[in-house]
């Protein structure tokens, strides 16, 4: 194939562990994508090393103070070098780059997607911190652009590769968890666990972040927030359901109450290679599923008791608004508390709960709005958790 023809892609956030995965991908198929833009925040020598492997166009790091370190180790290449958030969302918006992964994490994911989504890039969506805050604002965008944003994270994958061939409308969304490490643990045992704990997900090896969101179930309430931005569905018919083997990744089920699921061995290159190859399948050298060896697969009503952070979202994501945004922002502050050691496991859905309830409402946010929002739901949150 004429190099011309290469998909052209911006990884935002390539030294995580979405966007280490997606290299992976564009290794399997040199062929068909190149890496051509790599971003990262802190971890330079990572960066580095990337870009002496994928002879990427570009390369930016967020954080302006590692500029020399990256531009000195790279001078001998015909990469270009940039620094700062501003220069992210210049470099989506460059013209040979036809998708843009989100791999970052946290609300840093909004500005530089909105900044592509403008440019009219096709997005493969894996921050969904960006569509929990703004999914609205998001969808008006991509509308007007006319741009796909195409579901990374693997449940949306699951429910966007079951919805392929389908103009039928939705009947009900089955969200698959897995629970998290803290699964059957009461309410006094999740008291005392340690950050060490977890961060041991039983399925999955992701970024740390996402990691504690996952063990305290605020993923799986982003995720019912983003399937209902990505799906146009309404809260009612989104169900999360427990399946701690990670197997089928979720579900959709249609007016005739047949139901369709995605199933897959965890692993969130299948995922990526998707997002990257759709509307094609490409071979992969990726493990295959055996049920034999999987043998059985289970499912059990999710505890909001427990984890009370799945009851916050359904909350926020019906109040509407920019009560998500508050939650996102209340919940990337307990996040980093937790992982410091400056609250307990429970006292994450404390402060996000209070949050929602001091923070300003506003019905319909701009884009003002929802940076303002997101500062003062920072500072609400850090005066609770100053409190422990
Ligand atoms: P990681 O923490 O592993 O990686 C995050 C990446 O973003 C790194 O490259 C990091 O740079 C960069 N980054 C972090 N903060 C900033 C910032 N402020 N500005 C610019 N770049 C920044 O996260 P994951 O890969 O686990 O997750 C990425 C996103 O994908 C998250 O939104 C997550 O919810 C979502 N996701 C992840 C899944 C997974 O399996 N990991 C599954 C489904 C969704 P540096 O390395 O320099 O710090
Ligand atoms: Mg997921």
């Amino acid at each position: 194939m004429n190099t011309n023809e290469k998909k052209k892609i911006a990884i935002l956030g390539s030294t995580g562990s979405i966007g280490t995965q997606a290299l992976q991908v564009i290794e399997e198929h040199p062929d068909l994508y190149e890496a051509y833009v790599l971003t990262a925040n802190n971890r330079v020598e990572l960066l580095i090393e990337q870009a002496r492997r994928f002879m990427p166009e570009a390369v930016v790091i967020a954080n302006e103070k590692k500029y020399e370190i990256l531009r000195e180790a790279l001078a001998d290449l015909p990469i270009k070098v940039y620094a700062g958030d501003d220069a992210l969302c210049q470099i989506v918006r460059e013209k040979p780059v036809s998708m843009v992964l989100t791999a970052m994490v946290g609300f840093a994911g909004l500005k530089p997607t909105i900044s592509a989504i403008e440019a009219g890039k096709s997005i493969a969506l894996a921050n969904k911190e960006t569509l929990v805050v703004a999914g609205e604002l998001i969808n008006r965008l991509a509308n007007d652009r006319h741009v796909d944003i195409i579901p990374v994270d693997s449940e949306h994958s699951a429910i966007f590769q079951c919805l392929a061939g389908e103009i039928s409308p939705i009947e009900k969304i089955i969200l698959t968890a897995s629970g998290g490490p803290f699964r059957t643990f009461t309410r006094e045992q999740l008291a005392a666990v340690t950050k060490a704990q977890a961060l041991k997900h039983p399925n999955w090896t992701m970024g740390a972040k996402i990691t504690i969101d996952s063990a305290s179930m605020m993923n799986k309430g982003f995720e019912v927030i983003e399937a209902k931005w990505l799906f146009g569905v309404e809260p009612e018919q989104i169900q999360v359901v427990v399946h701690p083997q990670s197997i089928v990744h979720s579900a959709v089920q249609f007016a005739d109450g047949a139901v369709k699921a995605q199933l897959g061995v965890p692993d969130m290159r299948v995922p990526i290679q998707y997002a990257f190859s759709y509307p094609l399948r490409l071979h992969s050298s990726f493990e295959r599923l055996d049920l034999f060896k999987t043998s059985t697969l289970t499912f059990e009503e999710p505890d909001t008791e427990r984890f009370h952070n799945l009851a916050l979202a359904y909350e926020a994501l019906r109040k509407g608004g920019n009560m998500p945004c508050i939650v996102n922002a209340a919940n990337e502050v307990v996040n980093r508390a937790f992982l410091d050691d400056r609250i307990g496991f429970l006292q994450m859905s404390d402060v996000i709960a209070a949050t929602m309830q001091k923070a300003t409402f506003i019905k319909e946010p701009t884009y003002e709005d929802y940076l303002q929002t997101d500062a003062e739901a920072r500072r609400i949150a850090g005066g609770f958790v100053g409190e422990y």
